[in-house]
């Protein structure tokens, strides 16, 4: 595999300023050539006067985009449980930690792209709620820390992202954006009768710099796949969804073979 220079080079400034906090932690090389960093991250971390003490070995990898999109975290030791009913939130294709709903998760990066920020920002405090998690008595927190994982996590981030009642609203502006993407002249997917512009076009225009088309196109199918039987039949607007969807698999199956060819 031929690795970027460039993505080298920023990798190694970001890795030089996390090291200063984070001196256990090396750079290395994973088995296919590309950089990673790797070791020990001790932290001490305090919320709502509860402050933890940690050690936690980690190898933290970068998309070939870096630091357009956030690098993606495994836990080395296993002390976070993937299967089971005490499966913390952890992505189990490939053990990658799920730190929150992808397009929050780059959203919050974008904020703040750098190695050391990622660390700080979303990677500890993922593992204090982690290690809290398992100690007696739950402390209060956000729900921006404590979203349930997978489908339903992802709901829950565009209902709140879009500022919306539930599914039903929230499909439907997602929808529109995979369908159309931003057309402030036309009528707000959200029903209120409203142009979009004067609506939700503020909080739906922004979404393409977290999350790409093809990534909120997995989101609608998944969602909805997601949604028991009856909750499906609820939405008023099912059949053009179905409809949809099935376009997505099928554009998708067909760039999947492209690529093979
Ligand atoms: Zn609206």
């Amino acid at each position: 595999m031929i690795v970027d220079t460039d993505l080298e080079s920023i990798i190694a400034e970001h890795f030089k300023e996390a090291a200063k906090q984070f001196p256990e932690l090396e750079q290395c090389k994973s088995q296919s050539g590309t950089p990673t960093v790797e070791g020990e991250l001790r932290f001490k971390a305090t919320r709502d006067q509860d402050t933890i003490d940690e050690c936690f070995s980690v190898r933290i990898s970068f998309p070939d985009d870096y630091p357009l999109r956030p690098p993606y975290v495994e836990e080395l030791w296993g002390r976070i449980p993937r299967y089971g009913t005490k499966a913390f939130h952890t992505y189990g294709d490939t053990g990658h930690l799920c730190l929150g709903a992808p397009p929050e998760v780059s959203e919050k990066f974008a904020r703040h792209p750098t190695l050391r920020d990622f660390i700080e920002k979303q990677l500890i405090p993922y593992l204090f709620l982690f290690v809290n998690d398992f100690k007696e008595g739950t402390i209060e927190l956000g729900p921006e820390v404590e979203r349930s994982h997978g489908a339903k996590g992802m709901l829950e981030f565009y209902v709140e992202w879009f500022g919306v009642k539930g599914h039903v609203q929230a499909l439907a502006l997602l929808k529109f954006i995979v369908e159309y993407g931003y057309r402030g002249h036309m009528a707000c997917p959200c029903g209120s009768g409203k142009r979009l512009r004067s609506c939700h076009g503020e909080v739906l225009k922004p979404l393409h710099l977290h999350r790409t088309h093809d990534g909120m196109c997995v989101d609608l199918v998944s969602i909805y796949l997601s949604l028991p039987e009856s909750e499906r039949h609820e939405i008023p607007f099912q059949a053009s969804l179905l409809g949809l969807i099935e376009k997505l698999v099928l554009e998708s199956k067909s760039r999947s073979t492209k690529t093979r060819n």
